[in-house]
Order: C-alpha cells, then sequence, then structure tokens
C-alpha cells in the first residue's frame, strides 16, 4: 500500500509521503539505540515530566489531532477528539503511577538480601493499526517510556499523518529525539526491522495475520512479543437483562468506530425468551443511526476507512446471506462517494459461514438465538478469538457463571467493553497474548531482574 493520507469520505487523496529509505531507517534505528542508556538512566521524574507534557499537548491541541485523524480513517469527529483526551489520560496514568508499577519487590529467601528489579529492555518496534490511530499507539507507547524504553513505530500505511503528528507530540514535549520515532514503511519491512540485533521486541496490534507475521519473524530472532489482535466479541443477553439498556447498548457496541473495532461486539447471542423483543429494538437502534460525513457532528457512522475494508464486508454479508443469513436490515454498500457500507442486522445465520466464524470489521451485526445459558457460552466460546465477551443479566448466579466460563480477556457485565488504563487489556486464543495498560501493560517491556545477596 503506498503511505498516503486518502479521505474515505470521497477517495480523495490529502497527502502522500515518501517512504522512508534504507538509509533513514539506519539513522532512526541508530539515534534509538544510542539514547536508550540516556533515557534509561534517567530519573523517573523526568520522564514522568515529558509524559505529562504529551498529556497537555494532547489536550490542547485534540480538535487538531481529532480532525487529523477523521480526515485520515473516517472515524466521527467526537470519537476522534475524546481518542485524543483518552491519550492523555493514558500519559498521565503512567506519569503518576508507573514508578510505582516498577518499584524493587522484596522477596525473603534465605538470602541476606533478594528482591525483584525491573529493567527496561531496549528500543521496542510497535507495528500498529490505523482503527484507533493514537490511542493504540499511546496504550503502547506511554508505559514503554515510563519503564525507561525506547521507541519506534511502523504505523498502517494510511495514517501516515497521524504517525508523525505523535512523532511530534513527544519531541514538543520534551523527549529527546531518540526516546521515539515514526518510521514511514510498508509491511513488507517489518521482518528486516525485527532482524536488525538493535530492536529488542515487538508489539503489534492488527489482523491475526499480521500478528502471525511478526510473531514468526520475531520468534526467528528470540525476541519478545505483545500481540494484540482480531476479536469477534460475544453480546450475550439472557432474560433477567435489562434489555432496553442491552439494546441501546449493543447497537452503540456494534457501530463505534464505523464498526472497525477489535472489541466492537460482533456476535450478539440471545436467549429465546428475549429474542424478539431484543431483535426489534437492536434493529430499530441501528436503523436510527445517522451515517454521513464523520466531520458533521451529529453523524453516527462514518465511511470504513479504506475501499477493500469495504469489499471484505460486503463479501463476508454476501458470502453469509448465499450460506442462509437473512438480512434484516441493511446488507449493502451505499451508492455515492466514499467508502460507506449501511448498518447492517444478520439473523439465522449457518454455523460456519462468515457471519458466525470471522471477524467483520464493518456495521454488520450477527444474531443468533439459543435456549440456555449453557447455549449462550457454547456459542460465545465457538470463535476463535477471545478478546472481550459482555454479557446481560440481573441473576447473580448467572453472573458468576460467565465471569467464569467465557473464554476472553475480559468480561464486561452488564455494560459494554471498552479500554481503560487502569485495567488490563488483551486477549486469548488468536485474539493475542500479552497485556497492555495497568501495571501488567508496563511490565510486559521489562527484563524482570532477580537480585541475590549472599
Ligand atoms: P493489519 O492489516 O493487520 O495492519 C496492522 C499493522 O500491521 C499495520 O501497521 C500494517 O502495516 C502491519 N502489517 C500488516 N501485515 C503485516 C505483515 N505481514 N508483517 C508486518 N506488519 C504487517 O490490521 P488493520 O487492518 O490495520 O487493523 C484491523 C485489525 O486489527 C482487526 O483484526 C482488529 O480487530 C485488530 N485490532 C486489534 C486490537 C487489539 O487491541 N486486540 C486493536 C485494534 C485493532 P500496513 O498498513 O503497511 O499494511
Amino acid at each position: 500500500m503506498p503511505i498516503a493520507s486518502v479521505n474515505p469520505v470521497n477517495g480523495h487523496t490529502v497527502k502522500t509521503y515518501e517512504p522512508h529509505t534504507e538509509a533513514d531507517v539506519e539513522h532512526r534505528l541508530a539515534v534509538c539505540a544510542a539514547e536508550f542508556p540516556r533515557w534509561r538512566s534517567r530519573p523517573f521524574a523526568e520522564r514522568a515530566g515529558i509524559l505529562l507534557a504529551a498529556a497537555s499537548a494532547l489536550e490542547s491541541r485534540k480538535v487538531e489531532w481529532g480532525r487529523l485523524m477523521t480526515v485520515e480513517m473516517g472515524k466521527p469527529i467526537n470519537a476522534a477528539i475524546a481518542e485524543a483526551e483518552k491519550c492523555a489520560w493514558a500519559c498521565r496514568y503512567y506519569a503518576e503511577n508507573g514508578e510505582r508499577f516498577l518499584a524493587d519487590e522484596a522477596v525473603t529467601t534465605d538470602a541476606s538480601a533478594s528482591f525483584v528489579r525491573y529493567e527496561p529492555l531496549g528500543p521496542v518496534l510497535a507495528v500498529m493499526p490505523w482503527n484507533f490511530p493514537f490511542w493504540q499507539v499511546f496504550r503502547f507507547a506511554a508505559p514503554a517510556l515510563m519503564a525507561g524504553n525506547v521507541g519506534l513505530l511502523k504505523h498502517a500505511s494510511n495514517v501516515p499523518g497521524c504517525a508523525l503528528a505523535i512523532e511530534e507530540i513527544f519531541r514538543t514535549a520534551g523527549a529527546p529525539e531518540g526516546a521515539f520515532r515514526t518510521l514511514l514503511v510498508g509491511s513488507d519491512r517489518v521482518g528486516q526491522i525485527i532482524a536488525d540485533p538493535r530492536i529488542v521486541a515487538v508489539t503489534l496490534t492488527g489482523s491475526d495475520a499480521a500478528g502471525a507475521s511478526v510473531g514468526r519473524a520475531a520468534g526467528e530472532r528470540i525476541k519478545k512479543t505483545v500481540l494484540e489482535l482480531g476479536g469477534s466479541d460475544p453480546f450475550v443477553v439472557l432474560p433477567s437483562a435489562d434489555l432496553e439498556a442491552a439494546a441501546k447498548t449493543a447497537v452503540k457496541a456494534r457501530t463505534i468506530n464505523n464498526g472497525q473495532s477489535c472489541i466492537a461486539a460482533k456476535r450478539f447471542i440471545v436467549h429465546a425468551d428475549v429474542y424478539d423483543a431484543f431483535e426489534k429494538r437492536f434493529v430499530e437502534g441501528m436503523k436510527a443511526l445517522k451515517v454521513g460525513d464523520p466531520s458533521d457532528a451529529s453523524v453516527d457512522v462514518g465511511p470504513l476507512a479504506t475501499p477493500s475494508i469495504r469489499d471484505d464486508v460486503e463479501g463476508q454479508v454476501q458470502r453469509s446471506v448465499a450460506a442462509g443469513a437473512k438480512v434484516k436490515l441493511g446488507g449493502k454498500r451505499l451508492d455515492g462517494p466514499g467508502n460507506f457500507y449501511a448498518p447492517t442486522v444478520l439473523t439465522d445465520i449457518p454455523p460456519g459461514s462468515p457471519a458466525d466464524a470471522e471477524e467483520i470489521f464493518g456495521p454488520v451485526a450477527s444474531l443468533f438465538r439459543v435456549a440456555s445459558i449453557d447455549e449462550a457460552i457454547a456459542a460465545a466460546n465457538r470463535s476463535q478469538y477471545g478478546l472481550g465477551a459482555s454479557a446481560w443479566t440481573r441473576d447473580a448466579g448467572e453472573r458468576e457463571r460467565l465471569e467464569r466460563e467465557l473464554a476472553a480477556g475480559s468480561v464486561f457485565i452488564n455494560g459494554m467493553v471498552k479500554s481503560d488504563p487502569r485495567l488490563p487489556f488483551g486477549g486469548v486464543k488468536k485474539s493475542g497474548h500479552g497485556r497492555e495498560l495497568s501495571w501488567h501493560g508496563i511490565r510486559e517491556f521489562v527484563n524482570i531482574k532477580t537480585v541475590w545477596v549472599g
């Protein structure tokens, strides 16, 4: 893919960028590797000060950054501005808590003193997706920099403006040149960068195919990875649920970010006793969404980020319908310019069809009717993914079972799955491994060093 900003509303190229040459990449790697020993030896308070300055920059220019995100990948403007604010929150959170999360831990043994110490690893490569073009990067960068690592970003090829803006935010916040650098390169050059001995670890947020490729390259060199991959989150509704709240949240959970979120609810698994009532409310809610230009603050759903994403969604819906699924709403691309796809509801979905078995990265909901909580849990867990799960019930016994038996990195009861700097985030199965956020996230890219003194 060429490195260009193309507005998904109309297909117009906003700006193109020359990819970095081999010499450019070499320079950035060298600068980061040279900076690491200096950066790691700076006191926590100094690194925290830079994160706090980055937080202030994010807040003071949030409208500008929000517009940039909207133009490059089509997310509704208010959500884009909120994303800049959330990045500021993550910077503050790690500035305020990072030192405590990485404090030495004394352990009583037969030694005169023994303890665990957390030390940074070095330059970490971050391969990031376009869907939350600021948030995905900051949730890696804030803890990594606070821990004393330095970061190199290979962002998705359709959001180069965001990639360069993030570099600028850290630079103007006072970070030295080598603490955080952007590499404008295509995915075909990632393997070579991972192989470079100066890169010590890799984090990737993206599809499972990209995760497998990066995992393979890192594995060959015995380098640590964190992989945050795709999801097909279940949204389970049982008879005791507050149906009004569940249906309203379901619409938001499916269409957030124009349906392009890893933790969007994608499979709605509803008990037969309340299925018809839920479906009615849900379809009404999906129908009421305003689709249009995401720079208009009243719009709920903008275009998909690229023409190929829309082609993929269209193909998945067509193959599901060919297999027997019914279209209750939408089911087609919208005429006119831009990558618009209608909010869609599918029912009577055959097992194994794309709407059942694959991740659909667009505003397409798959509805399933089940006869019991056992069936609901089995349906939720038969996915190849295990990122998040949302479940709705007011029954304490059911709640206990759902918390324990849903195979996912997070379970939200009576609420929508969302990320929060205070809580760990990540998946099981093909949704990846490792955790971001909370104290778990900051301890991913550190040497957990045992010290024993006789
Ligand atoms: P993607 O195509 O996998 O791209 C993600 C990043 O990986 C981009 O920077 C891309 O670069 C790069 N990449 C792609 N193939 C690669 C390869 N073979 N080797 C090395 N790098 C490669 O994913 P996307 O379309 O941007 O994002 C959507 C996917 O991300 C969905 O599956 C979604 O669920 C997942 N996601 C997961 C999380 C999470 O936290 N678990 C969060 C957000 C999104 P180019 O752009 O240059 O190709």
